[in-house]
């Protein structure tokens, strides 16, 4: 572990800084917590031992800032409290604490402190890193490995605050693959799915690195494509379904013999400032004009 000690006091520090070098950590000094609070920022330490009346920053503002400050990360705090001070542990503990040792400093016992920040440091750093995978899981689609629906609401409502802000436009394409229940009839839902993970690669190949590609429900998938006008989004998804017929995926169901999607384009722009919801609905309607035009096309919102 990487331990901070903060104190005035050189003596204690040097005595500090041998027990927990002895017992196997790396140790920072600092000798007022203006100091520490610098090396805190600088280093990320997995403990702190601080000392409580010190120069500067003091052991309980030190704390205070520690706490406010920290994320996933979680850092151990001690405080060195001076014999009997009982109001000064309790408001330690109060600011943010974990534990207090009392001066003058033994080292066994601040060896004994540091195996339980041990524990408790490694425990926080496990449940930082499932709180992320979790996070990630939620937003991720199972079968195409796709950003799914939640990740799309959270990345549209931000795209959309930043197209009002700049009036930047923004375009979003909403795809359906065609004819794909006869698909599941003819080849079986275990193709589908080969199929539909094909498709969302074939996507994703075709997209630039700042668009959104997205399994929205199904067989439909969505793009977001920012500072994208209409027309230069229709021919990047003209494009987009060319390289899905690229993949050759057999469909004697349709009429075409292979996979097609079809596609509905709706618009973010100075003249059509509609929000999020509307754009989605309007691109949904485009779609269902690119089916009843016969399938295997692209469609602009009216
Ligand atoms: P259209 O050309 O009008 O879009 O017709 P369609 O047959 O593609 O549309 P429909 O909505 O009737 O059928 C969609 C099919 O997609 C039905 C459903 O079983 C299938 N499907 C949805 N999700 C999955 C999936 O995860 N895996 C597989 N294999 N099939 C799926
Ligand atoms: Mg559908
Ligand atoms: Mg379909």
């Amino acid at each position: 572990m990487k331990v901070l000690v903060a104190d005035d006091d050189p003596g204690s520090l040097l005595v500090a800084r041998a027990a927990v070098e002895r017992y196997g950590h790396d140790c920072l000094t600092a000798a007022d917590g203006d100091e520490a609070w610098a090396l805190y920022l600088e280093h990320q330490p997995d403990v702190v031992v601080t000392d409580w009346m010190m120069p500067g920053m003091d052991g309980l503002a030190l704390c205070r800032a520690i706490r406010a400050r920290e994320a996933d990360l979680y850092t151990y705090i001690v405080m060195l409290t001076s014999q009997g001070s009982r109001d000064d542990v309790l408001a330690g503990l109060a600011a943010g604490a974990d534990d207090y040792v009392t001066k003058p400093l033994d080292p066994f016992v601040l060896h004994a402190r540091l195996l339980v920040a041990l524990r408790v440091t490694t425990l926080h750093a496990d449940l930082a890193h499932y709180r992320k995978v979790l996070s990630q899981q939620a937003r991720t689609d199972p079968l195409t490995g796709l950003h799914n629906r939640l990740k799309l609401s959270e990345d549209l409502e931000q795209l959309h605050a930043r197209s009002q802000r700049y009036t930047e436009g923004y375009c979003v394409a909403m795809c359906d693959v065609d004819h794909f229940k006869s698909y599941n009839d003819i080849y079986g839902h275990q193709a589908g799915d080969l199929a539909l993970r094909a498709v969302a690669e074939a996507l994703v190949g075709a997209a630039r690195k700042s668009d959104g590609v997205y399994r929205y429900g199904g067989e439909e998938f969505l793009l977001v494509l920012p500072n994208q006008s209409q027309v230069s989004a229709k021919a990047f998804m003209e494009r987009a379904l060319d390289t899905v017929r690229g993949l050759q995926i057999v469909h004697s169901g349709d009429p075409l013999g292979q996979l097609t999607l079809s596609a509905g384009i709706s618009a973010f722009t100075a003249e059509h400032r509609a929000d999020a919801d509307t754009l989605l609905g309007e691109a949904d309607a485009a779609l269902y004009a690119a089916k009843a035009a016969g399938r295997n096309r692209v469609e602009l919102a009216l």
